[in-house]
């Protein structure tokens, strides 16, 4: 076998797996290639996903700030919407962090490929190049890190500039009086809350009977408290039946027991029912590499498929598809193929979902404790005890831990609340820790801060917390 050190890998894929892969490869001493169909490394996250939504939403944030500063006193006039700068402000956030990569790629030496890749064999590409040609290029390991696209329902398929997917929502190219959501999924109500703070009548459409399924229903009821206030309606155990476009809008029909309205007009739909694995790479069927029933591309946990000379990570490879995920799992694979006894297997992947309220959580959920009929005890603290949340006048939050009652490890933390995002890192690294209810509720917190819940809610099983009166624990 070639020494690692001298092998050539090449990658598929830019964003956060592809490039995260790319680039330790490069340090580790490796000879890489990186191909993409975009100018600079980045992917989704980075072009339509995690970046341009997160900029938008602290937009929504601030605009929802100064709404809200009425209750303390300052009284802000309407704002302004001036959708060019806007728009050119979430582009130029895009394109510095996207032309970064595009220099670390060239100071590591990387070579990037701007071009589509298709299997000619294990171990042979053939490039497509942007600016034209085409290339066969043989590697001793390739990586794929070909990604997720928006999935599609064929009935709501019409070609029309009223339906949008994440992609086009993120592109703003106005702000429709009315938008219906289509999935109560994050990045539907992450979209929504931002077209709500600009000004659309939003409306979300679920067809399960809670919004975020997959996480604990106590963690989301604050956001659909204050998201029942902000949205215009959000509809539950409903499905649309049909879309069709109309002169002034898309007629939508609505199906099941709680329907009101069964046809409704909007300006604009926003269709955000989950995201597919871009596993049809072409070609793929030339290897060993195989693909599972939904699609992902399954590996084992060094990251390498079916095939020896091919590994994937990222949204590719299954759930969670995650800009955080990707990365770590392009980490690993790198150090797989380096030669490095590595495997991933994290004790907890953080999920976030960046609404107002924020609701973020890792490890073992409650419900899916119940699900595996698991023992855990819950301590929860509610932040209308946190000298902090009532500060900032945002005292609906709750952080939770989930506990082995008989080890008394953390098995899982749960948050909502302003921040829930930042805050979940330190339930992570508990976790990835090993740590007892004991050493959170001993670590001393900053005051006042709402990092501080984290620590009361260790209090809490203890019977011990000093900002909220519970009975001692037997
Ligand atoms: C609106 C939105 C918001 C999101 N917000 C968050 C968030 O806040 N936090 C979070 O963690 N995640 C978020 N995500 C998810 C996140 O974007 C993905 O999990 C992440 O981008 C996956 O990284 P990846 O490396 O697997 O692939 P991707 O980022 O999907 O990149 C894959 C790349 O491969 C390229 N490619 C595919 N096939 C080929 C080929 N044959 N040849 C050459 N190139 C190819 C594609 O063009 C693409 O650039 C969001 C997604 C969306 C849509």
């Amino acid at each position: 076998m070639t020494e690692p050190t001298s092998l050539h890998i090449a990658v598929i894929g830019a964003g956060p797996g592809g490039y995260a892969a790319a680039f330790l490869a490069a340090d580790l001493g490796l000879t890489v290639t990186l191909i993409d169909l975009e100018l600079n490394p980045g992917g989704v996250c980075l072009y339509r996903g995690c970046i341009p939504s997160k900029s938008l939403l602290h937009v929504a944030k601030l605009i929802d700030e100064t709404r809200h500063a009425k209750n303390w006193g300052i009284d802000y006039a309407d704002p302004k919407i001036d959708l060019p700068r806007l728009r050119s402000w979430k582009e130029g956030v895009v394109k510095k962090l996207t032309g970064g990569l595009g220099v670390l790629t060239k100071q590591r030496k990387v070579e990037y490929i701007q071009g589509k890749a298709a299997f000619e064999n294990s171990n042979t590409l053939r490039v497509s190049r942007t600016n034209g040609g085409e290339d066969s290029l043989t590697f001793d390991r390739i990586i794929i890190a070909a990604g997720s696209r928006p999935a599609i329902i064929p009935s709501l398929k019409l070609e029309t500039p009223r339906m949008m997917d994440s992609t086009s929502a993120l592109d703003l190219s106005d702000v429709p009086g009315t938008l219906l959501v289509v999935g109560g999924g994050y990045i539907g109500l992450e979209l929504g809350t931002v077209y709500a703070a600009l000004g659309s009548k939003v409306s979300v459409v679920e067809m399960l009977p809670g919004l975020l399924p997959g996480a604990d229903r106590d963690l989301v009821l604050p956001l659909h408290k204050r998201i029942g206030k902000v949205f215009d309606s959000i509809l539950l155990n409903t499905t649309v039946a049909a879309v069709k476009e109309e002169s002034n809008g898309i007629r939508v029909t609505f199906d099941g027991p709680e329907v009101k309205e069964r046809d409704k007009l909007f300006d604009k739909v926003l269709v955000s029912v989950g995201r597919k694995p871009n596993s049809e790479i072409p070609g793929l069927e030339k290897t060993q590499v195989k693909v599972g029933p939904r699609g992902f591309i399954q590996v084992n946990k060094q990251l390498q498929t079916d095939d020896p000379a091919i590994y994937a990570i990222g949204d590719v490879v299954g759930e969670p598809m995650l800009a955080h995920k990707a990365m770590h799992e392009g980490r690993t694979a790198a150090e797989a193929i380096a030669g490095h006894k590595v495997a991933f297997e994290p004790n907890a992947i953080p999920a976030v979902v960046f609404t107002d309220p924020e609701v973020a959580w890792c490890g073992l959920t409650e419900t899916q404790a119940q699900k595996d009929n698991r023992e855990v005890k819950v301590a929860r603290f509610p932040w209308a005890a946190s000298g902090r949340a009532m500060t900032i006048d945002r005292t609906e939050g709750m952080t939770k831990l989930l506990i082995d009652p008989q080890t008394e490890r953390v098995l899982g933390v749960g948050i909502v609340g302003v921040g829930a995002g930042e805050l979940i890192a330190e339930g992570v690294l508990a976790m990835e820790m090993g740590a007892l209810a004991k050493d959170v509720a001993l670590t001393i917190h900053p005051h006042p801060t709402l990092s501080e819940t984290v620590m009361n809610s260790a209090e809490v099983f203890f019977g011990t917390p000093t900002d909220v009166y519970r009975p001692k624990r037997p």
